[in-house]
Parts: structure tokens; sequence; C-alpha cells
């Protein structure tokens, strides 16, 4: 007797959910995920190298990941059990959803913000609850307040400052929703991806008694993408409940040791940063010369909006012209946005020519 297999089916809630997309077209000048556009230092690859070698490749890697972890502790001065470390700041993020997350619990974002964060949430079966940022992509207070009250989240993401629009959320925006959630055992999830970007960190708030993460990646200021490593700040007994959600020996030996050898060169990555920085400044001050609407950014990336032409339109013209930006504007909330990473002068300067041409 022969039967008709039938496919195993993937979760209901899975069933409709698109994955992320950052569609990687063959250009000369990629302007698109907010990658840095050099890499790390010579000296750091060569120290890596050397020390890879002495791997220990019949063992399994430091499961704790210590020395990684100190040195991060180190780094931003706190103690190495408030830091826990993860492939990416996106493993992160979805170990936070996994512990304090999942069905029956609820997860608050402000959008338009970083996809991954109701992706991720909605994965690990968190209902998403969306609310709104003013047309500027501020964040209201009083707005927020409302939301979360009405919410009763078990987590509260936060971008700062915020993928795709740039906006560095103040001080006083942080200590308020801290304040609002210490009574409710909600968590405060500060995703600071471009936090070395920023005048301010919401690192300074983060002890033991608060119910605050902050979530940092070595994927943009280090200029280490390719290595997959990320981590968050946050109370000890947050990191302990952590350990018990994410995989055994998750961090390979290869990574620990990128993480822990990139901290030596900070220097170099304060660097990159001023002159990253300083070159936003001159993008966006020749954006400013074009008809297009700019927002300003805390970022290593620009948000614009073409005031004539159509966003998508723009953006396959500045793929003709071998420059990729990335395309939002078909997000919701973005209505003919695009986004571009600040690249090097000379991307930079090939990126403008051609926007000048297309749009003038
Ligand atoms: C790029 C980015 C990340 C980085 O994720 P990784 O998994 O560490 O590469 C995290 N959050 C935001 C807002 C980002 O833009």
């Amino acid at each position: 007797m022969s039967t008709t297999p039938v496919r195993p089916a993937v979760r209901d809630d899975l069933a409709l959910m698109e994955g992320y997309h950052s569609p990687q077209v063959q250009v000369e000048v990629r302007l698109n995920t907010n990658e840095s556009p050099v890499g790390p230092p010579a000296e750091f690859r060569a120290e890596l190298a050397e020390a890879i070698a002495g791997i220990d490749w019949h063992r399994y890697p430091d499961r704790g990941a210590g020395e990684l972890r100190a040195a991060i502790a180190d780094h931003h001065g706190v103690r190495a059990d408030q830091v826990f470390a993860a492939n990416g700041s996106n493993e992160v993020l979805q170990s936070l959803c996994l512990a304090y997350g999942g069905p029956g619990r609820t997860a608050v974002v402000f959008e338009p913000t970083y996809a991954l964060h109701s992706h991720i949430a909605r994965v690990t079966g968190t209902t998403v609850v969306e609310g709104e940022r003013t047309e500027d992509f501020a964040l209201d207070p009083d707005e927020a307040e409302r939301v979360v009250a009405a919410a009763s989240p078990a987590i509260v993401f936060l971008c700062s400052p915020n993928n795709p629009t740039g906006v560095v959320e103040p001080e006083e925006t942080v200590r308020r929703m801290l304040d609002q959630l210490a009574p409710t055992g909600a968590l405060l999830v500060v995703d600071e991806a471009y936090g070395q970007f920023a005048a301010w960190s919401a690192l300074e708030l983060v002890d033991d008694d608060t119910n605050l993460v902050v979530t940092r990646t070595y994927s943009k200021t280090w200029a280490m993408a390719a290595a997959r490593l990320g981590y968050l700040v946050g109370p000890a007994w947050l990191v302990e409940a952590l350990e018990s959600v994410v995989l055994p020996y998750h961090l390979d030996a290869v990574t620990q040791l990128a993480g822990t050898l990139a901290l030596r060169h900070a220097a170099a990555m304060e660097t990159r940063v001023a002159e990253l920085v300083e070159e936003r400044g001159r993008v966006s001050a020749a954006l400013d010369e074009l008809p297009v609407t700019v927002w300003p950014s805390g970022a290593n990336f620009i948000l614009f909006r073409p005031d004539h032409l159509d966003g998508a339109e723009v953006w396959s013209r500045l793929v003709e012209h071998s420059v990729l930006v990335r395309n939002c504007a078909s997000w919701p909330r973005l209505d003919g946005c695009l986004r571009l990473t600040i690249g090097t002068r000379d991307e930079d300067d090939r990126f403008l020519t051609a926007l000048t041409e297309i749009l003038t």
C-alpha cells in the first residue's frame, strides 16, 4: 500500500512569516548593510592568525568564553559576570527572547526600527506590540508610556542610535522607561549596535538592580561583521539565566579569540569611528544641496528620501551606477526612503555623483 507522503508543516505562526532579506547585488560600491568600509588593523590579523595556530582543535572551546567576557568587561569597566557573548548580537537578542519572551508573553517595539527585534521575537513565539514614533522618527515619551502600560510587556526594545533612522534616544527617555518598567518586572533592551557613534550610552545605567541590558556588536564599529560576534552588558542574574537557553559551546574558539584580540585595538576602532562621523557630516551636507529630505543621524548611515522621484526607482538607478544602498522605500512608515551606509570618501563620492546625476 502506498500513501502520498505528507510534508511536515512548519508552525502555524511561522507559516506566513517572511525571512530577513538584505539583497546582495553584485556592485562596485556596497553601501547597504552598515558595515565598516575598512577592515580591522593588520596587527590584529597577525595576532589572530598566530593565536589560531595554537588552538586545541580536538577540544571543545571554553564554554563560558571566560577570557572574552573578561576582556569585554574590562573594556567597559564592568564585571565579567555582567557580560553575555553570542554569535552576533542577533543571537543575543534571540537568547533574550527565549529566556524572557515566548508564548503568552509580549515584546514592545517602536516602529520604524530594526526589523530583527520583532522578527526574532515572533520566531520565539513572543507576541509583538508595535508602538509608533512621531513624524520625525523620535520617540514621544508619553506615547511610549501609554503603549507600554497597555501592552504589559515582558520585554521592551529600544534601538539607539535607531536603525534605519539614525535617531539617538535621549537619556531622559531611557530613564523614564526604566522607572515605568521597574515595578512590573519587564526587561528593557537597548540595542546599541551603533553605540560608539553616539554621544551618550545606556551602558552607564546598567547594574544588578536594574532591568536593563545594552547589546553591542563587533559587526559595525569593530569592522568585524565576518566574525559574527555580539554581546550584552546586563545584571549578573540575567546573564546566568541566558546560559540556560543558549546551546552548549555555541561560541567557537576562533570567534572567542577574535573578539578578545580585537579589544587590544580599541584606539584604531575609535579612530575609524571618528573618521566616519566626520565623513557622515560631509555626505550629509552634500545631500542637503540635493532635492532630498535628510534625517539627522547619530550612526554610520543616513536615511534620506528623494523629494520628486520614487525611492525604488532611484535605488534601481543607483544600482545601474554600480552603487548599492538599502532600499527602504516599501517599508511601512518609510515610504520612498533609502538608507546610505557611510563608506570611504571615494565610495561616498561615487554615490553622490551618481545620485546628483539621477536627481538633477
Ligand atoms: C547591524 C545591527 C545589529 C548587528 O547584528 P549582528 O548579529 O551583531 O551582526 C544589531 N542591531 C542593529 C540595530 C543593527 O543595525
